[in-house]
């Protein structure tokens, strides 16, 4: 190995979920997120092999998040708690936000925000975060100079969702001279090399379009982390004369994005209320944040109010929550529509709540976009970096790159490699 900077995927190659990139430089290092694998079970995962986490050489300098998606940090609680992270600040007060309402909840010990465009120096490292279209809020590539090379780390990205100018703003300038770009390929082995995803818009009239023509409640099936397509919902409920209803999690979710074109359980949203199921009341409790919903005040609504408001209304709701709309006699004429990837479908929740619509015979469909770019996007994307090495990350598919993306180099996890 040379004495430039250096690079080690350790997980990601040839896999979605896991990412963890190291990078070294004149003794000092950095890692750029450090996911869960999507099936993995944290207790039953190692960490990767890196000097300083195992040791306490003082070597690593601190941990890069790209976004707040658990395949990007889900193995950060297994770090030893001084090790600094560096993360968005929204994504900081999301993941803040979310950890009490989701199993394995985590927000960092020690963290450090960045702000998009803003270049910080970490020892020998320059890096640049450049804020980016995603399902997930607030997420980043990086630009990461040391040694002369300058290494762009795509993180997970899309041309199609409602941050879509920001995808073109980059594409248009993007940084130049870039040695080694890491790039995501979600979507490939998924799509076809012409094939297109819809865009978070068509989402919003297809949404619509089953809003119009239900009598009921409309259920909505998202995550409420995936803000992009809250706000779709909220706009196509809007259009429709609904409002939109949330629990006390997305709620919470909404306020941390602390961004005002959000609709959120606040004042200036009028008809964006909150519901609170009998099990999340419950739930508030034993975590002992019941104090939560006096910040709801006014904009509640009530299980006896519900069969009532039925028709006028759209529900963000996870799987579980069918159940507590049954008991309040609110399902007559309602759709259901699943708005997330379909294979969570075929998890123990999923096949629970098709059961419990199918028993409430309501309409049932599917609405959803990725929150990857198409092959269509991701090649304007690379062909405007334009870098001397495109290493594969974030793929099942790395060997359809060369057919698709130029120079590339594809890597093994665990492998070091020259920028
Ligand atoms: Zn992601
Ligand atoms: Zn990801």
């Amino acid at each position: 190995m040379s004495d430039g900077l250096q690079i080690c995927i350790h997980r990601g190659t040839d896999q979605i979920g896991g990412s963890c990139v190291e990078l070294e430089y004149s003794g000092k290092r950095i890692v750029v997120d450090l996911g869960l694998p999507l099936d993995a079970e944290l207790e039953a995962t190692e960490l990767p092999d890196i000097p300083s986490i195992h040791s306490n050489d003082g070597s690593l300098l601190g941990v890069l998040l790209s976004h707040g998606h658990r395949d990007h940090w889900g193995m950060l609680p297994k770090l030893p708690p001084a090790i600094n992270i560096y993360l968005g600040r929204k994504t900081l007060s999301i993941m803040s936000a979310a950890a009490p309402f989701i199993p394995g909840g985590y927000s960092p010990c020690k963290s450090v925000t960045f702000e998009d465009g803003l270049a910080f120096e970490l020892g020998p490292f320059r890096i640049t975060p450049h804020l980016m279209d995603h399902s997930g809020f607030d997420a980043y590539g990086f630009l990461i100079e040391a040694g002369g090379k300058r290494l762009y780390y795509s993180g997970d990205i899309r041309g199609h969702g409602r941050k879509a100018p920001l995808f073109e703003r980059f594409i248009k300038s993007p940084p130049g001279d870039i040695d080694v770009l890491l790039m995501e390929g979600s979507s490939l082995g998924r799509l076809k090399e012409d094939e297109r995803f819809e865009t978070e818009r068509d989402i919003e009239d297809r949404l619509l379009d089953v809003m119009k023509t239900t009598g009921g409640i409309v259920l909505v099936a998202c995550s409420a982390e995936n803000i992009d397509r809250v706000v779709s919902v909220y706009r196509a409920a809007k259009r429709s004369g609904r409002q939109l209803l949330v629990d006390a999690y997305a709620a919470e979710v909404l306020k941390a994005t602390d961004t005002r074109s959000i609709p959120k359980p606040t004042d200036e949203w009028t008809d964006v209320k909150v519901y609170i199921p009998q099990a999340q009341r419950r739930f508030l409790k034993e975590k002992n944040i019941a104090s939560l919903v006096d910040g709801y005040k006014g904009r509640r609504i009530f299980p006896e109010a519900l069969a009532s408001d039925a028709s006028r209304s759209v529900m963000i709701i996870r799987p579980w929550m069918v159940h507590d709309l049954a008991r309040a006699g609110a399902l007559d004429g309602a759709t259901a529509i699943w708005s997330q990837w379909d294979g969570y479908l075929k998890d123990e929740a999923g096949v629970k709540f098709v059961d419990a619509c199918t028993a409430a015979s309501i309409r049932f469909e599917t609405i959803h976009t990725s929150g990857h770019a198409d092959p269509h996007d991701l090649k304007r994307y690379s062909e405007a970096i334009d870098p001397k090495k495109l290493v594969p990350i974030h793929t099942f598919h790395p060997d359809q790159f060369e057919g698709l993306f130029a120079n590339v180099i594809r890597s093994i996890d665990g492998e070091w490699f020259d920028a």
